[in-house]
């Protein structure tokens, strides 16, 4: 049987993964990285649909508040790729036709709420409920709530306020949106690529075994692989299952984080057969998706494409393209591509922050280092901070500091 040794490997290939790879191959450390999709990503995920043009089933921003992301990307020489995002407003739909957002706001309730905005305070607050004494009760079932799902993918209600929109200084010397040529999974491939490390796609975790030396990981194919240390950048679910019979405690405390799933379905077409006038997205007030997020924010002349994050388990194929075709007012018929996927994200509660700190504080010793975005937040940006956070755990335990 064929037996490798590294001194980390890390599980999972999204940008979480990706980031911890990244940081321990540029200290030197032996690294692997496993991905059990033919594909490194993850959530960003960019599908190419047509001549050159992609569109994204799950990621479609970064911003030049992404400070830990840009760093990264300065070090493995791709700061000179970076393209910039138009800016472009949303519309909401509701009640059967697209409107403009402040079309759908009452002024008057805005006006006596917005004040207490300068007394609000995150801490203990969920979104909800922080949201809407800014806004008005109206005004947040309306059109900011709506708008908060779709920022999410996900019911925004019960997060706790403090995981939305953190304060980040901003890098001008960057757009202020961006994503690469190719989109944003090659923005994971990139920085793979730059960072040097062996990787493995379309590999599966059999068994995890713990010894005096490390881990020892069984494949499904039958190889074995032995590492110092493990770092687990998987949705909690997955790691959940992974730990079960290493650090099954652990695997439990994984095993609570909520998480939902989003069916994303992409429509290209020829730019001569939407009628809609360029724009940047729509967002679903009562609706069965919570966004349809345009391409039109990068320009193309001959296409343009919309994809639709749909809440789970409520529409068929079918009933999605009748969906997409009365949002939109285009024919599906006339689509040279269509692409579907389904993503998973967590959907903390109010007991979110609480459950940080139960898990990370036992994890302190261990050689297991746990990435993803059920930690400090889902952006991109927050998955940096915590594989920087995991890596300096690294380099204290392997007795670098
Ligand atoms: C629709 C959507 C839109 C979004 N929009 C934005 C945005 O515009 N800007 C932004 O900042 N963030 C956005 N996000 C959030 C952000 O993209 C994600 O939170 C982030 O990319 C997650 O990265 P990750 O590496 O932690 O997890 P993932 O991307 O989920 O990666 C986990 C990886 O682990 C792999 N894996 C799972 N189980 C195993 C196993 N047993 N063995 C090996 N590999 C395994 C998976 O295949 C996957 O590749 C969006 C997310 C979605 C879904």
């Amino acid at each position: 049987m064929e037996r490798r040794d590294y001194e980390l490997i890390v599980i999972g290939g999204g940008i979480s993964g990706v980031a911890m790879a990244h940081l321990a191959c540029g200290s030197g450390m032996r690294t692997l990285l496993l991905e059990k999709q033919p594909r490194l990503g993850g959530c960003l995920h960019s599908h190419a649909a047509a001549g050159g043009f992609w569109v994204e089933m799950g990621a479609h921003s970064c911003f030049n508040s992404y400070g830990r992301l840009i760093d990264v990307l300065k070090r493995c020489g791709l700061q000179d790729r970076l393209i910039a995002r138009r800016k472009m407003s949303f519309k909401l739909y509701a009640g059967g036709a697209l409107r403009s957002i402040p079309s759908c706001l009452s002024f008057t309730e805005l006006l006596t709420h917005l004040p207490r905005l300068l007394t609000a305070r995150k801490q203990g607050q969920t979104v909800r409920g922080y949201y809407e004494a800014i806004v008005g009760p109206k005004n947040y079932a309306r059109v900011l709530g709506p708008a908060l799902n779709a920022v999410l993918s996900q019911p925004a209600d019960r997060v706790p306020a403090e995981l939305m929109f953190r304060k980040r200084s901003r890098r001008r010397e960057f757009p202020s949106s961006f994503s690469l040529p190719g989109g944003l999974q090659a923005l994971a491939e990139g920085i793979a690529a730059a960072s040097g490390c062996d990787t493995l796609l379309g590999v599966t975790v059999g068994e995890i075994r713990r010894n005096t030396n490390g881990y020892v990981l069984s494949l499904a194919d039958g190889r074995q692989l032995h590492c110092r240390f493990l770092c687990l950048a998987t949705p909690a679910g997955a790691a959940a299952s992974m730990l079960a019979g290493v650090h099954a405690a652990l695997a439990g405390q994984l095993a609570r984080v909520r998480h939902g799933m989003i069916e994303s379905l992409a429509i290209t077409l020829r730019r001569g057969d939407v009628r809609l006038g360029d724009i940047g997205g729509v967002i679903g007030q009562d609706e069965p998706f919570y966004s349809a997020v345009s391409r039109d924010v990068i320009e193309n002349d001959a296409y343009r494409g919309f994809t639709f994050h749909f809440k789970p388990g409520l529409l068929d194929r079918e009933r999605k393209l009748a969906c997409i075709a009365r949002v939109l007012g285009i024919d599906p018929a006339r689509s040279i591509d269509i692409h579907e996927t389904v993503n998973t994200l967590p959907c903390p509660g109010p007991e979110h922050l609480q459950w940080i700190g139960e898990t990370t504080q036992p994890l302190d010793s261990l050689p297991l280092l746990l990435c993803g975005n059920y930690f400090a937040g889902i952006a991109i940006e927050d998955c940096m901070s915590r594989a920087h956070e995991e890596f300096a755990r690294l380099d204290r335990l392997a007795g670098r500091l």
